[in-house]
């Protein structure tokens, strides 16, 4: 079964492509490579003895994502991840986002409609919520004023794609990412941030390693235990196998409405200063750190509420955070080594 996998030279994109091809389905690559690098596919084939095609699309390109599905007849289902992800230069750079997110998407439906491919799994998050007013938060709590340019690129999204299924025999599950952090086990591959990382983990590890002077700890006067802001962060493997539960649920056709949304999460949460005591336990490295003010836009606490996807696509996240930071931290002595 032949899966178009878009971004799947990124990070969660990767580890999903390995996913796949372990069991079973026959994967094609397309990215424009604007956030990851073409040598990840040597390091898929390494992993799985298998390697995936490859092409180089930029999906806003709407003649160069017809001519994709032309050369790849028989896909039957596609994993949408392509998209510009930092929140920050979503906020200097708001038209880059949406024409890069939102026409990505339009020319990716329009062209699997002429393909009739009725299947699509698509990367959302659970910036949707803001901060929700229940935790841990259900898929049916209610989407808050987007803060960034990014954030609204999800929510339209998740928009488009509903409005589309309503109307058509479209089948879509929306998957919305809590924290994905950690690396693959034999550290072939893993999150390669392009300049500064705004994420916590890799801000960790490259601090660690030297490369930045000290984690900026943003807030230490939230309203939880020891005032830091608390997340549930996923292990990235965790992440993929759950595409291809969402793969498998539609493709057979499981799926109890057209358009379905799952929160993609532990159930857990940890505050920054939890992260830290935990990447100093497994690394035996002490981090240098500091706290600063909040940083705008920053929610105070948030974790998911996984049942609904435990339940329907019989998934359950199970690696923990000391497993995250390890692979995380091999991962990135594997980079210093390159
Ligand atoms: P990533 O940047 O590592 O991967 C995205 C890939 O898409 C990159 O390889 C990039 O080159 C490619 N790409 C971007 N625009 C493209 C285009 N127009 N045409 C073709 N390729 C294009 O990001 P990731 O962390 O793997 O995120 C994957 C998806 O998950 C994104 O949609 C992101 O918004 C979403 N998401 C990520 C997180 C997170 O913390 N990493 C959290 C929630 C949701
Ligand atoms: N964070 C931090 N220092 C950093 C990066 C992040 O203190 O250098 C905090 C951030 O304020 C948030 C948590 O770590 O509370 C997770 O942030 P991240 O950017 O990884 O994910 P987000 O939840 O913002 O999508």
């Amino acid at each position: 079964m032949k899966i178009l996998v878009t971004g799947g030279t990124g990070y969660i994109g990767s580890h999903t492509a390995v996913e796949l091809q372990e069991a079973g389905f026959e994967v094609i690559i397309a990215d424009n490579l604007s956030n990851s690098e073409a040598g990840v596919i040597d390091r898929i084939a390494e992993i799985t003895g298998t390697r995936p095609a490859f092409e180089v699309v930029d999906l806003t390109d709407v003649d160069a994502t017809g001519k994709l599905f032309l050369k790849y007849p028989g896909i039957i289902a596609v994993i949408h991840f392509a998209a510009l992800k930092s929140v920050s230069e979503s906020v200097e750079r708001p038209l880059a986002y949406y024409q890069n997110n939102i026409v990505s998407l339009l020319n990716l439906i329009r062209e699997m409609e002429c393909q009739h491919i009725p299947h699509l799994v698509f990367s959302s998050s659970c910036t949707v919520y803001g901060q929700p007013e229940k935790l841990p938060v259900t898929e049916d709590a209610p989407f808050r004023t987007p803060w960034s340019p990014y954030g609204n690129t999800k929510q339209v999204s998740e928009q488009i794609i509903r409005d589309v299924c309503r109307v058509s025999s479209f089948n879509s599950i929306l998957l919305r990412y809590f924290n994905p952090a950690g690396a693959h086990h034999t550290a072939l591959i893993g999150e390669l941030p392009l300049g500064v990382p705004n994420n916590l983990v890799p801000y960790i590890t490259q601090t660690a390693a030297g490369k930045r002077d000290y984690l900026r700890i943003f807030g230490n006067d939230y309203n939880t235990p020891d005032g830091t802001a608390i997340r549930d962060y996923i292990h990235v493997v965790d992440l993929a196998k759950a595409h291809v539960a969402a793969l498998t649920r539609l493709v057979e056709r499981k799926n109890t409405q057209q358009a379905e949304a799952f929160n993609l999460g532990t159930g857990k949460g940890y505050s920054v200063m939890e992260v830290v005591q935990s990447f100093e336990r497994v690394s035996g490295v002490r981090l240098n750190y500091r706290y600063v003010p909040r940083r705008p836009g920053d929610v105070e606490q948030v974790w998911a509420d996984p049942s609904l996807a435990n339940r329907e696509l019989a998934w359950k996240a199970e690696q923990d955070l000391d497993e995250m930071l390890r692979s995380a931290w091999n991962w990135e002595k594997r980079l210093m080594e390159r």
